[in-house]
C-alpha cells in the first residue's frame, strides 16, 4: 500500500511550519505510524523541469526564469549535498505532479500576496520508512503566483527580487521549514528576502545531505570607487506622504511595516544609468535597482524594502546610489532592538 499526502496540503504545512520553536527549521511530516518524520530526496539528488506558460511580464523569458532557478539551486548545491539536475521544459500544469520530479511553474496566486508556494510529496510503505528513518520525496511542485508583484520598475530589480523568492521556496522543496533565525533564508515573519543561504540554513540542511562537494562562498559587497558626480541628500527615509529621513528603526515589532526608500538627488546628471544597491548589516548584496537616466537634474526616493524587514535584521545596512557604475552617494540606516 502507497501512502501520499498532496502536495498542496503539505505546502500549507510548510507555510506554518511551528514559527517559535528554537531549531524548528528542519520540517516535519507526520507519517502512516503517526510519528514525525524529515523528509528528503533519496540520494540527494532533484530532477526538475520548468513550465513557462502563463509567466507575468518581466518574466517570459524563459532563460531567464531557469537561469534564476540555476542560481537558486547553485546556492543551496554550495552548503549541502544535495543536487539539482535540469531535465528541460515542461508542458504539465503546476497543480499536477511529475513523478520523480520537481515541476515548477505559474498560478494565479492564493489572494494574501504570497509570491509563492512549494512543497514536496512523498511515497512510501511503513516498513520503506522504517528502514530508511525518513520520508522519500517523489516530486514537488514551486507554484509561482502570477498575480504577485514581480516588477520592481528595473530588469535588475525583478530578478533580485525573483531570486529572493527561489532561494527560500528551494529550501522548502529539499525538507526545510521556516526558521526562527531572522538571519536565515527560511525566515518568513518577515519575509527579509536575503539572496543566500546563511549558517542556520546551512548547518540544518546538511543533517539532511551531508556537507557540500564544491562548498560556495556568500560575496561580501565592495562599493565601486568614487565618480565625478556626487549625488546629494542621500538618505534612507519612510516612503510615506513626506518622505521623512530615517537613521535607526527599533526592533521589527516597533518598525512598522511601512515600505523604507532611499532618498537623493543628482543634479545636472548627464545621461546614463542610476543604481540603487541595499547592502545588509553582515555587508552583503541584498538588492539592486537600475534606471536609465535620459541627463537632468533627477530627485526621488527608490523603495528598498518594509520597515519591519530591515529591523528583523540588526546592525548597519547600507545603501549606495551608483552613476555608470562609480559611486555617487551612500547613505546608512542603523535597525536593532536596542535602537
Ligand atoms: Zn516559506
Amino acid at each position: 500500500m502507497t501512502f501520499r499526502l498532496a502536495a498542496a496540503a503539505l505546502a500549507v504545512l510548510l507555510l506554518c511550519a511551528a514559527p517559535g520553536l528554537a531549531g524548528s527549521l528542519l520540517a516535519t511530516w507526520r507519517g502512516p505510524d503517526g510519528r514525525e518524520y524529515l523528509g528528503k530526496w533519496p540520494d540527494g539528488i532533484v530532477p526538475w523541469v520548468y513550465n513557462p506558460a502563463g509567466a507575468p511580464e518581466g518574466l517570459r523569458d524563459e532563460a531567464l526564469v531557469t537561469g534564476l532557478l540555476r542560481e537558486a539551486m547553485g546556492q543551496w548545491e554550495g552548503v549541502c549535498g544535495v543536487r539539482f539536475e535540469y531535465r528541460g521544459g515542461s508542458d504539465a500544469p503546476v497543480w499536477k505532479s511529475v513523478p520523480g520530479t520537481l515541476l515548477v511553474g505559474w498560478g494565479g496566486g492564493r489572494g494574501d500576496g504570497a509570491a509563492a508556494e512549494a512543497g514536496p510529496a512523498w511515497a512510501a510503505t511503513p516498513s520503506e520508512i522504517a528502514a530508511r528513518g525518513y520520508l522519500p520525496f517523489t516530486d514537488a511542485r514551486v507554484r509561482l503566483a502570477r498575480l504577485f508583484d514581480w516588477e520592481g520598475g528595473s530588469d535588475a530589480h525583478t530578478a533580485s527580487r525573483t531570486l529572493a523568492v527561489l532561494v527560500h521556496e528551494i529550501g522548502h522543496v529539499i525538507g526545510l521549514g521556516h526558521s526562527d533565525d531572522p538571519w536565515s533564508v527560511m525566515f518568513a515573519s518577515p519575509y527579509t528576502n536575503l539572496l543566500y543561504p546563511r549558517a542556520d540554513d546551512a548547518a540544518t540542511v546538511q543533517r539532511l545531505y551531508g556537507p557540500p562537494e564544491k562548498p560556495g562562498g556568500i560575496p561580501r559587497y565592495a562599493p565601486p570607487p568614487q565618480g565625478a558626480l556626487r549625488a546629494s541628500g542621500v538618505r534612507f527615509a519612510r516612503e510615506g506622504a513626506r518622505h521623512e529621513p530615517l537613521a535607526a528603526l527599533p526592533g521589527p515589532e516597533a518598525a512598522g511595516r511601512e515600505p523604507v526608500g532611499l532618498r537623493f538627488a543628482l543634479q545636472d546628471a548627464p545621461a546614463g544609468t542610476i543604481e540603487v544597491v541595499l547592502v545588509d548589516p553582515s555587508g552583503v548584496f541584498h538588492s539592486g535597482q537600475a534606471f536609465p537616466h535620459p541627463g537632468g537634474t533627477v530627485e526621488g526616493l527608490v523603495g528598498l524594502l518594509p520597515a519591519d524587514a530591515l529591523a528583523s535584521l540588526p546592525g548597519t545596512w547600507t545603501a549606495y546610489v551608483l552613476f555608470d557604475g562609480k559611486s555617487a552617494g551612500a547613505a546608512e540606516l542603523r535597525t536593532g532592538r536596542g535602537e
